[in-house]
């Protein structure tokens, strides 16, 4: 009886773990600038930043909505000062489909002019795709939308937002800290061994290439990805140098003759860690990236 009622408790114990959500998900990059990590198991994978400034807070990328609302308590364990404006670097559902949680917490959704067009023009497809069943909430677009560049300054923090795109989609926009030298990319660069997805519609893989060559030469010491997790400079470069390959090679086959699937068999990235650390993702993308370019 006492070791059938231990065994239960060890159960139930074991049980509780498993459903805490992993430990250390929240860093403090620099007084005021948090990180927290996102979560592939339970499809919340995309990070979420948020600035704390002096009378309100920027979040930066809304995750999924169910996302969102896991990340509200982080933050108000963090500050209780209002959450003013969320950022999206780009429209993509993962990055954006959050944005309901937010604005029913009150605040403004900003991102690019073009980031809130392709919210309209393809968000809800984006949306249905990534979301399935769950798809079933509001798509809210930004309000808030700036051409080229917007920044929050407020004496205490500097936070920029600066339109890098078309990229990985036409509207991308990273959120750069000048005085930390922190740089939030979205998804011009991830660090986790699933690859990143090139086959927007409106990708535009050589400007891709000059943004993150750009990036790079604003010296940033700390890298917050869209997925994976926080890297140095070598994050930009790495992802850089990935893809200026690929796309090469794919402008070269087109070139040739050289079929879309004989490329993506023939062609061996592997040495681009943790890029390309999974030869079928791979693959895939030398393929979208060729479907894409043949097709201009
Ligand atoms: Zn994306």
């Amino acid at each position: 009886m006492r070791r059938a009622s231990l065994a239960t408790l060890f159960t139930i114990l074991a049980a509780l773990a498993f459903q805490r959500p992993a430990p250390n998900r929240v860093r403090e990059l620099a007084p005021g600038v948090f990180f927290w990590q996102g979560d592939r198991e339970t499809q919340r994978q995309t990070n979420i930043g948020w600035v704390v400034f002096r009378d309100y807070v920027v979040v930066i990328d809304a995750n999924f909505p169910w996302g969102a609302r896991d990340v509200l308590p982080e933050i108000r364990k963090t500050t209780n000062r209002p959450l003013r404006f969320v950022f999206n670097t780009h429209y993509h559902a993962d990055h954006s489909y959050g944005n309901v949680v937010f604005a029913q917490a009150g605040a403004t959704i900003v991102c690019t002019e073009a980031c809130a067009g392709e919210s309209l023009r393809k968000g809800l497809k984006d949306t249905q795709n990534q979301a399935k069943e769950r798809a079933s909430e509001p798509i809210i677009p930004a309000s808030l939308r700036f051409e080229t560049e917007l920044a929050f300054d407020d004496g205490t923090q500097r936070l920029e937002l600066i339109r890098m795109g078309p990229a990985h989609s036409a509207g991308d926009a990273v959120a750069w800290l000048p005085k930390q030298r922190i740089l939030f990319v979205g998804d011009l660069a991830v660090n986790w061994e699933l690859g990143n997805n090139v086959g927007d519609v409106d990708a535009d893989h050589a400007n891709w290439i000059n943004a993150l060559a750009r990036l790079e030469t604003w010296q940033p010491t700390t890298i917050i990805p869209g997925h994976g997790i926080p890297g140095p400079a070598a994050t930009l470069s790495g992802q850089r140098a990935y893809f200026a390959e690929m796309l090469s090679a794919v402008t070269n086959a087109i070139a040739t003759g050289k079929s879309a699937d004989q490329l993506a068999r023939d062609l061996d990235l592997s040495r681009h860690r943790p890029f390309a650390a999974d030869p079928a993702r791979v693959a895939s993308q030398v393929r979208t990236m060729y479907r894409l370019k043949n097709r201009r």
